[in-house]
Formats: C-alpha cells, sequence, structure tokens
C-alpha cells in the first residue's frame, strides 16, 4: 500500500545557485506539507552509503563528490501519492528531457546536477528519511 512520505534533497548546486526559495515555493505551491527540513551537508562517506545502489555505475565518483561539496537542504514529504507526485513535479533525470513545469526543467543544468532528489519507492522514501532525520524531527 502506497505510504503518504517522500525525502528530497535540494543538491548542491541548486542551494548554491540561491534556489532553495523557489524550490520550496514550487515543492509547497503543488501541496506536499513539510513534516522535516533541514540545511546540512554529507560527508563522502554519508554520500558512498546513500548512492551505494548507483557504486557500479560509471558516474558514481562524480556522484559522491558533487552531493558531498556543499551544503543540501533535506527534507521528508507528505501528500497523498507523494513518491509518484514529487517524480512528476521534479521531472526527468536528465534537464533536456524534463517536461515543462518541473523543478528540473526549471534549475537543473545537467544529468549529474540536476537540483534535486526525489525517492524512487516508499521503501527507499522511509530508509531515506531516516539517514537524514531522528523521529523527534518529524513533524
Ligand atoms: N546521475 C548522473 N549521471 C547519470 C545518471 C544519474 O550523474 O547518467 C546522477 C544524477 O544526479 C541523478 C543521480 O545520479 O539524480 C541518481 O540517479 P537516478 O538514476 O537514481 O536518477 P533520479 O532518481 O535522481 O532521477
Ligand atoms: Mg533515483
Amino acid at each position: 500500500m502506497a505510504t503518504n512520505r517522500t525525502f528530497t534533497m535540494i543538491k548542491p548546486d541548486a542551494v548554491a545557485n540561491g534556489h532553495i526559495g523557489n524550490i520550496l515555493a514550487m515543492i509547497t505551491n503543488a501541496g506536499f506539507k513539510i513534516v522535516s527540513l533541514k540545511l546540512t551537508q554529507l560527508t563522502t562517506a554519508d554520500a558512498q552509503k546513500f548512492y551505494d545502489v548507483h557504486a557500479a555505475r560509471p558516474f558514481y565518483g562524480e556522484l559522491v563528490e558533487f552531493m558531498s561539496r556543499g551544503p543540501i537542504l533535506a527534507a521528508i514529504l507528505e501528500k497523498d501519492n507523494a513518491v509518484e507526485d514529487f517524480r512528476t513535479l521534479i521531472g526527468a533525470t536528465n534537464p533536456a528531457d524534463a517536461a515543462e513545469g518541473t523543478i528540473r526543467k526549471a534549475y537543473a543544468t545537467s544529468i549529474g546536477e540536476n537540483a534535486v532528489h526525489g525517492s524512487d519507492s516508499d521503501e527507499n522514501a522511509a530508509i531515506e528519511g531516516a539517514f537524514h532525520f531522528a523521529g523527534r524531527e518529524n513533524f
């Protein structure tokens, strides 16, 4: 059964480029409620662990380097059908393929530096949310 929470990060590129406010506005205007929110930075080990599923991919090293190079905004979001609806809101991994009106269409600059993360399943949303937030940080 689908749960109603997903996990996101505004990635180092979008934080550095000053897009936190505009991206949060897109998220809340789309009907997502903020359950948890934190400006933080991944260590190399954190990024390796978070993206372990991609460890064998050619872009893994670059991805770990990028995701740990500066602050990120981590958040847990709530809405009916959260995982699927949030993937629709962020758009395709490659901004060249992202639909008009999506966050990646507006703010991603490349397939690697693509502004936002969105969980791909309810199971991963729970794992990724717990990776960043203690229970008492969920509201
Ligand atoms: N990525 C990359 N090159 C690729 C595919 C992915 O650098 O060819 C990066 C990109 O930052 C992406 C992340 O790895 O967001 C995770 O990849 P995934 O296929 O899970 O894409 P997503 O779920 O983020 O759309
Ligand atoms: Mg993914």
